[in-house]
C-alpha cells in the first residue's frame, strides 16, 4: 500500500525559526543515531518515520558513521525515502555529519577538506539524494585549521552539496571564531548541535571567556538543536523497573548500564513523580524544559531518539503542555543539576 502522509500534519507542531535564518524546525527533530542500523528490523524503522513525519517531523538528522555498521542508518533511511518519503522531499530538512571515525587510514577522520568533501559525496550517495538541507562538522578537530575546515563547509554550501552548513559540539570560544570565518566567507553558520538535558547542562555554563555556549549563538545568530534531551532513555519510564530486554541499556552500548546507579535513579524517579503532577510522562517533560525559554537564549529544537513509533508518538506529546511555572523549575532544580 503506497504510504500517503496525515493531512493533519502541520496542525499541532510548532516550528521555530532557527537563529537568524529564514529557516524553520519542528520543536521535536528526530535522530538516527540508534535504532536504524541493520540489527534493527526495517519495518519498525520505517513505521518510526512515517509517524513522525504523520506529527510534522519534519526533521531528519544522520551522519555518515550511524548504524550499525557504519553507513547502514544513510542507507536504511535512503530506503525508506524512496519507497515512501520522496515524493515529499521538499517538505523535509535532512541532515548528516562527518567528523568521526568512518574508516581506515587517514582521510576517514577529523576535519579536513579531503574528508569532509569526501565523506559528504558518499552521504548523498547512500541515500540517494542530490543534497542533504544541513551538513555538520561533526566534532572538533584540533589537528585541523579551523578555517580549512570552515572552508571546506564553504564550499560545500556553494558547490549545491547541502543547502546549510552547521557545527556539532565546538565550545563557545570555538563557535564564536568559526562563525567569524564563515561570515567573511559569506556563509554564515546555521546552527550548532550541542547535547543538553536536565542531567547535562553544560551550555548553560560560562566558558574562559565569560560566554555560555547559549550565550555565543545567540551572539552569532545561530539557533540550536539539542541531542540526547532524554539522556539516552534515562530521562523517561524506561529504567524505573530495571533494564528491560532490548533497551539502550541492555545493548551496553552508548549508555552505560553502571550510570543508573542508586542516585541518579533516585533523581529519575522524582522528576517522574514532578512530571505526573504535570500531567505528562517524564519523557515529555524532559523535552519540554530543553526547549523552555531560557536567560542566554533558547533552543530551536529537541533532537530525540526513539526504537518505536510509540515512543516517539509519546514524546511528540510533550507539546500538549511546553510552560513551566516557577515553582516547578526550582522543584526540578533541587532533583537534578548535573
Ligand atoms: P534521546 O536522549 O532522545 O534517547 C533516545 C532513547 O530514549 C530511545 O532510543 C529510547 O531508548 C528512549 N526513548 C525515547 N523516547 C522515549 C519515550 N517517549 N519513552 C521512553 N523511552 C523513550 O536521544 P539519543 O541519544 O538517541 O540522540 C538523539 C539524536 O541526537 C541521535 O539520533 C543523533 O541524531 C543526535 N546525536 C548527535 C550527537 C553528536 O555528536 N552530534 C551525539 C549523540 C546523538 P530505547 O532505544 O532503549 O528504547
Amino acid at each position: 500500500v503506497p504510504y500517503l502522509p496525515a493531512d493533519d500534519r502541520y496542525e499541532t507542531m510548532p516550528y521555530r525559526r532557527v537563529g537568524e535564518s529564514g529557516l524553520k524546525l519542528p520543536v521535536i527533530s528526530l535522530g538516527l543515531w540508534h535504532n536504524f542500523g541493520d540489527d534493527k528490523p526495517l519495518d519498525t524503522q520505517r513505521a518510526t518515520l512515517r509517524r513522525a513525519f504523520d506529527l510534522g517531523v519534519t526533521h531528519f538528522d544522520l551522519a555518515n558513521n550511524y548504524g550499525p555498521p557504519a553507513g547502514a542508518a544513510e542507507l536504511n533511511f535512503g530506503r525508506i525515502l524512496a519507497q515512501d518519503l520522496a515524493p515529499y522531499r521538499d517538505e523535509l530538512v535532512i541532515s548528516s555529519k562527518a567528523g568521526w571515525t568512518m574508516g581506515p587510514g587517514p582521510y576517514q577522520f577529523g576535519g579536513s577538506r579531503k574528508y569532509l568533501v569526501s565523506s559528504l559525496d558518499q552521504s548523498l550517495q547512500r541515500m540517494g539524494l542530490d543534497h542533504v538541507d544541513i551538513f555538520y562538522h561533526h566534532r572538533p578537530d584540533p589537528d585541523t585549521p579551523l578555517e580549512e575546515t570552515m572552508r571546506a563547509l564553504d564550499h560545500i554550501v556553494r558547490s549545491g552539496r547541502a543547502l546549510y552548513a552547521g557545527i556539532s559540539s565546538y565550545n563557545a570560544e570555538l563557535t564564536s571564531r568559526a562563525q567569524q570565518i564563515m561570515r567573511e566567507l559569506g556563509t554564515p553558520l546555521l546552527i550548532h548541535q550541542p547535547s543538553y538535558s536536565l542531567l547535562n547542562r553544560w551550555i548553560e555554563s560560562p566558558g574562559p571567556s565569560g560566554t555560555s555556549l547559549l550565550g555565543a549563538l545567540t551572539e552569532a545568530g545561530m539557533g540550536s538543536i539539542v541531542f540526547s534531551p532524554l539522556a539516552q532513555g534515562m530521562l523517561t519510564d524506561r529504567y524505573l523497573e530495571g533494564v528491560p530486554e532490548g533497551s539502550r541499556a541492555a545493548a551496553e552500548k552508548s549508555l552505560n548500564p553502571d550510570w543508573l546507579t542508586g542516585t541518579t535513579l533516585e533523581k529519575v524517579r522524582g522528576l517522574h513523580d514532578i512530571a505526573a503532577a504535570r500531567g505528562q510522562s517524564l519523557a515529555q517533560m524532559a523535552i519540554a524544559w530543553v526547549l523552555r525559554e531560557q536567560a542566554d537564549g533558547q533552543v530551536s529544537t529537541a533532537l530525540v531518539g526513539a526504537s518505536s513509533p510509540q515512543q516517539l508518538e509519546d514524546s511528540v506529546g510533550a507539546l500538549r503542555h511546553l510552560s513551566f511555572t516557577p515553582e516547578e523549575l526550582d522543584a526540578i532544580d533541587r532533583l537534578a543539576t548535573d
